[in-house]
């Protein structure tokens, strides 16, 4: 993958990141001010925090994807990313572009959905 290539991703998974720390911010915030009557701060939201969101099943899915984006950028920043962990193969940039932090082509997505039901 190209350096442009690379920084082009960078740029779509820091925005997603952003996008969704600031949904998981909010809901924790919602959660705990509920549990305590203050809001917290939300500027150091740390892995633990994650984990403990995992806990209480808080935006479960969200951390899920967020813990993907953080996977793909490491990649870009050790060179494999865009590598599909099944196959090995390139994935497909149109399909980096629509889910950056895709870890499989489409074909080995789609096995393994099948193979989780
Ligand atoms: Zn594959």
């Amino acid at each position: 993958m190209k350096k442009v290539e690379k920084e082009y991703f960078l740029k779509l998974l820091e925005k997603e990141k952003e996008k969704i720390s600031k949904n998981l911010s909010y809901a924790r915030e919602v959660i705990e001010r509920g549990e305590k009557g203050v809001p917290t701060h939300i500027a150091d939201y740390g892995t633990d925090e994650f984990e403990k969101d995992l806990e209480v099943g808080l935006s479960n899915s969200e951390s899920k994807i967020l813990q993907a984006v953080d996977i793909a950028i490491k990649k870009i920043k050790d060179g494999s990313y865009g590598i599909c962990e099944g196959c090995g193969k390139q994935i497909p940039k149109e399909r980096l572009k629509v889910i950056p932090y895709a870890r499989f082509c489409i074909k080995c997505q789609t096995e393994r959905e099948k193979s989780e039901k």
